[in-house]
C-alpha cells in the first residue's frame, strides 16, 4: 500500500439485521481502538442511517450509503433516495454499482455511471464496485472486464471525477464465499486499474484508492493489504462482527 494513499475500511452491512443490531455494531467499532491512519467507514441498511449516525457521533467512524439514486433534484421517483438527502443525515460516502445490484438488480454500466455522476453531485464520494465473475475469470477475462466496467464511468463522468471518489475491486467469484482472491492476483487487477485510470490521468491514479473486496477476513487482510495497489478494503460479511472489523481496521494501519 502507498503512503501517499490514505488507507479506508468501509464496512457493507447489506441487508442484515435490526435497528438494535445496528446500534450495537455501530457502537462496537466506534468503542474500537481506532487508528488515526485510516478512514474507518460504516454502510448501515438505509432505514438504519439515523439510529447509527447518534451511535458514531463525535467518533471518527464515517457514515456510508449502500445505494443512492442516479437522480440528484427532488423528483417523483418512489422509493428512491437522492445524494443531497444522504448527505444532509450525514452520510459521505455511498457505495454505487455492488455486483449484487448488477446481478440481482440489472444495473449496467449505464446506471453506474449515472449513479456515480449523481453521488458526486449531492457532495458524496462514491465507491465504485467492479469485478468479474468466475466464469469471466477462469475464461481469462477479469482485466478486460473490470476495465470496460471502470472505462465506462470514465467516460460519462471523466477522470477527474476519480479525484474525489474510491474504486472497489470485488471479484464476484470472492464475494460472501468465503473464497478470497490470492493476493499477487488482486495485486494484478488492481495494478491494471490504476493504469487504466492513468492512460487518462497520471496523478488521479496515482493518488486513486482502490479497496480490494470480497471475503476479507482478519486473518487474509494484511496479506491483501500489503500489497502495492491495494489501499484498503470493502467488507461484508467480516464488517457484521465488531472485532472482526476492527482487526481488518488495525490490519490497514499496519501495512
Ligand atoms: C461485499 O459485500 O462487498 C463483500 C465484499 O462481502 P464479503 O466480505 O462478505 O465477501
Amino acid at each position: 500500500m502507498s503512503n501517499a494513499r490514505r488507507p479506508l475500511v468501509a464496512g457493507n452491512w447489506k441487508m442484515h439485521g435490526n435497528l438494535q443490531h445496528a446500534r450495537e455494531l455501530a457502537a462496537g467499532v466506534a468503542r474500537g481502538a481506532l487508528p488515526g491512519s485510516v478512514d474507518v467507514v460504516v454502510c448501515p441498511p438505509l432505514c438504519q442511517v439515523g439510529a447509527v449516525v447518534e451511535v458514531i457521533a463525535g467518533t471518527p467512524v464515517q457514515l456510508g450509503a449502500q445505494d443512492v439514486a442516479p437522480w440528484v433534484d427532488d423528483g417523483a421517483y418512489t422509493g428512491e433516495v437522492s445524494s443531497l438527502m444522504l448527505k444532509d443525515v450525514g452520510c459521505a460516502y455511498a457505495i454505487v454499482g455492488h455486483s449484487e445490484r448488477r446481478g440481482l438488480l440489472g444495473e449496467a454500466d449505464a446506471d453506474v455511471a449515472q449513479k456515480f455522476v449523481a453521488a458526486q453531485a449531492g457532495g458524496i464520494t462514491p465507491i465504485l464496485c467492479v469485478g468479474e465473475t468466475l466464469d469471466e475469470r477462469e475464461a481469462g477475462k477479469s482485466l478486460d472486464v473490470v476495465g470496460a466496467q471502470l472505462q465506462a464511468v470514465i467516460d460519462v463522468a471523466g477522470v477527474s471525477a476519480f479525484a474525489n471518489a474510491i474504486l472497489a475491486y470485488e471479484p464476484v467469484w470472492a464475494i460472501g464465499t468465503g473464497r478470497t482472491a490470492a493476493a499477487g492476483d488482486a495485486q494484478e487487477v488492481h495494478h491494471h486499474l490504476r493504469c487504466l485510470a492513468g492512460e487518462s490521468d497520471a496523478t488521479i491514479a496515482g493518488s486513486l484508492r482502490i479497496l480490494y473486496g470480497g471475503s476479507v477476513k482478519p486473518g487474509n487482510a494484511a496479506e491483501l493489504f500489503a500489497q502495492a495497489d491495494i489501499d484498503g478494503g470493502l467488507i461484508g460479511g467480516a464488517a457484521l462482527q465488531a472485532d472482526d472489523f476492527l482487526a481488518i481496521v488495525q490490519a490497514a494501519a499496519n501495512t
